[in-house]
């Protein structure tokens, strides 16, 4: 680590003002009007950066160095969630019901303050910056994929995302160098039709409960017996609702599921044989069905190269011990999306645990980061840029 005569520039009270604002005033996901608003005029107070609206609720910026060469984006995604907030913090959400419990007010906040800190380093720059201040992440299908649509993603390097993560050392940058970061996240909703009859007279319908544990039971060979070991799959039924009273035969079953998986070979395979299953066990007992099967977020990969460019520039700007081998994050983010336009990074900043005194998982009505973390974020995503368009 050595210390960077631009640490001065970053703007730490600032910093922590925007994010403590974006707390208290959190919104629902694709309908951040007011954060993308605020974001904008903070953004215009930096001076001459070119904004866009790639979508009703999203920020593009992009500001050009004095060299030509590369175009790198940064993204953070910046919508709440519907949780009531209960961490009786000072600026605690005034929006009831809506609760930035999953931190993207701090994804927004060190945005804002990495892209302040390049502005000022334009002379130094070969290439462009482009920050994206994404709406939607929590919503499936996730506001990423839209932006990439606009088609106002064009001739990138690479991009790179953070996401604070409570369970991790404050202030720790945790980066997986080779392959997935994240695990890819799909669900399926299926409604059997059966037949409804007597309790007492089975022979008359069709049993649609008896449908759904075949199913069911099958479901659960998929992983076990249909894909390879190494790979971490999970198929998990969620729900399944069927029956009112116990001597009827209910008319239909609903069984609802979800899919993670981190090869998008493997990916498909699984809807395919879950697909399979479900049709070949309805056959068999005369059932029909309706199938929603949504492929949501893909695992995020990691482009070695990048991802360890990012590494090295975080070592360069915080003490070794703060730069741990990152490992996968077992929860989804729409971020994958993003590898349709460039080589991507994705890395987790270390919000605090339990032993630092943050024992609330991200999603908690009582989750509390510690702010002091947040500088670490800037750091790396500014040293990020300037290494990769040092010319
Ligand atoms: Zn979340
Ligand atoms: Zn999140």
């Amino acid at each position: 680590m050595e210390e960077q005569s631009w640490f001065q520039l970053i703007p730490q009270t600032q910093m922590i003002e925007w994010r403590r604002h974006f707390h208290k005033y959190p919104e629902l996901s694709f309908k951040e009007f007011k954060t993308s608003a605020h974001i904008i005029e903070i953004l215009k107070s930096f001076g001459p950066i070119e904004i866009t609206q790639p979508t009703p609720t999203s920020v593009l910026g992009t500001i050009v160095g004095d060299y030509p060469g590369p175009k790198i984006l940064l993204r953070a995604d910046i919508d709440g969630l519907p949780v009531t907030e209960e961490t009786n913090l000072e600026f605690s959400s005034e929006n009831k019901g809506v609760m930035q419990a999953c931190g993207h007010d701090t994804h927004t906040a060190i945005l804002l303050a990495s892209i302040k800190v390049l502005m000022n380093l334009r002379s130094q720059l070969h290439g462009s910056v482009q920050v994206i201040f994404q709406p939607g992440e929590e919503q499936v299908p996730g506001g990423a994929q839209e932006i990439v649509a606009s088609g106002q993603l064009h001739d990138l390097g690479a991009v790179i995302g953070l996401h604070i993560m409570n369970g991790l050392k404050s202030g720790s940058v945790n980066v997986v160098v080779d392959g997935p970061a994240t695990t890819g996240a799909d669900a399926f909703e299926l409604t059997i039709q059966g037949r409804g009859s007597h309790g007492s007279m089975p022979q008359e319908g069709i049993d649609p409960i008896t449908v759904g544990t075949e199913i069911i039971n099958q479901l659960h060979t998929v992983t076990s017996r249909f894909t390879p070991p190494k790979d971490l799959n999970v198929v998990t039924v969620g729900e399944f609702h069927s029956g009112v009273a116990v001597n009827v035969l209910p008319d239909t079953a609903f069984i609802g599921g979800s899919v993670r998986t981190i090869n998008e070979a493997t990916r498909q395979a699984i809807a395919a044989r879950v697909k399979k299953i479900i049709k070949n066990t309805c056959d068999t007992y005369g059932a029909t069905y309706d199938l929603n099967y949504q492929f949501a977020y893909a695992a995020v990969v990691n482009d070695p190269k990048l991802s360890q460019l990012v590494k090295n520039s975080a070592l360069k700007v915080l003490p070794k011990e703060m730069v741990p081998n990152g490992t996968m994050m077992s929860a989804s983010e729409d971020f994958s999306a993003y590898g349709k336009v460039a080589p991507l990074c994705f890395f987790l900043l270390g919000g605090g645990n339990a032993e630092e005194g943050y024992p609330y998982s991200n999603h908690s009505p009582k989750f509390i980061i510690d702010e002091k973390a947040l500088i670490n974020g800037v750091k790396t995503e500014v040293a990020s840029v300037l290494e990769f368009l040092k010319g």
